[in-house]
């Protein structure tokens, strides 16, 4: 059985270290200050910006959820961003997606300063971190590489393989690897084989959005994998009713018999993704 990549457990030995960066901080006279604009009522906008105030209240950052007044448009929304990048007791700027009919939430994260886009989205820090410059990396990718590292620190030379190419995760896990010395093989909807690939992998790192994609045989005996895939599904019960469950893009059951480790979902790299958001924010503060 697979040795479990534990992300609560990782989350928690990461607060701790952000919690000795804020010290260092305030002790400066510096809090960090996280921005969230959130507009519209979307309900899972609400309940992450709640979890977000608790995580930040726990570590002393100050979290100010800005919330776009109804009726206002697109250019409204652009000068909040924008009156936000000005403000310097404000370190960091995330926006709640989705947004509603009438706002584009990539040309609002696009429009965030390079210096307090957390969850590094933007196109500039994407730019560094394919450079090897030091940039906000964005938080997922950060957190899935942080869960590889928990258990396999050294990456020099080894075969990696991520399924998965989107600008904030999949492209993001593979420069990561790569600046790692890690030989990285990216598949995507259009990889023929899948199977012929992620099979050579000693690391394995899921990115697809897709239940279930990766099964026993898509893996090699001793891999690490890795499975940031977050997917609500509806299982049917026994009594016939059906609830709503969160699965991977890996059948845990199956591949756990094989890998040498793996995350589970919940519990792996989501919990890893809030704390590095936090993280990613005190960088910011520190930085500015
Ligand atoms: P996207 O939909 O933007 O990208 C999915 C990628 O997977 C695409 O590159 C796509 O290929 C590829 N893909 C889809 N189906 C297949 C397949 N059958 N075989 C091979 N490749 C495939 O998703 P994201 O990158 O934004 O997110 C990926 C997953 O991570 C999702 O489940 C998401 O919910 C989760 N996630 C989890 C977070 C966390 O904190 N744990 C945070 C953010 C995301 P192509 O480019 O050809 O279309």
């Amino acid at each position: 059985m697979a040795l479990l990549i534990d992300g609560k457990k990782l989350a928690a030995t990461l607060r701790e270290e952000i919690a000795a960066k804020v010290a260092v901080l305030s002790a400066r006279g510096v809090q960090p200050c996280l921005a969230a604009v959130r507009i519209g009522k979307d309900p899972g906008a609400l309940s992450y910006s709640q979890s977000q105030a608790a995580s930040a209240a726990a570590l002393g950052i100050e979290y100010r959820l800005v919330e776009l007044p109804e009726g206002q448009d697109m250019a409204a929304a652009t000068a909040l961003v924008a009156g936000l990048n000005a403000e310097a007791g404000v370190h960091g700027i995330m926006i709640h997606l989705p947004v509603p009919a009438g706002f584009d939430g990539v040309k609002l994260q696009q429009s965030i300063a390079a210096s307090k886009d957390v969850e590094g989205v933007g196109a500039e820090n994407f730019g560094l971190l394919a450079m090897g410059g030091a940039a906000l990396v964005p938080c997922t990718a950060a957190a899935a590489f942080a869960c590889l590292k928990s258990v396999k620190p050294d990456l020099e030379g080894c075969r990696a393989v991520v399924v998965g190419r989107s600008a904030i995760v999949g492209k993001p896990l593979a420069m990561l690897l790569l600046a790692a010395n890690a030989t990285v093989t990216q598949c995507h909807s259009r990889t023929r084989d899948l199977a012929m690939h992620t099979r050579n992998a000693e690391v394995l790192m899921v990115a697809a959005g897709n239940p279930g994609l990766i099964c026993a045989e898509h893996v090699s005996p001793g891999a690490i994998v890795i499975d940031v895939g977050t997917n609500r599904v509806q299982v049917a019960g026994l009594d016939g009713r059906t609830t709503s469950r969160l699965v991977g893009d890996v059948r845990f059951d199956e591949v756990a018999n094989i890998a040498g480790a793996i995350t589970p979902v919940p519990g792996g790299v989501g919990p890893v993704t809030a704390a590095v958001l936090m993280g990613n924010t005190v960088q910011a503060a520190g930085n500015q």
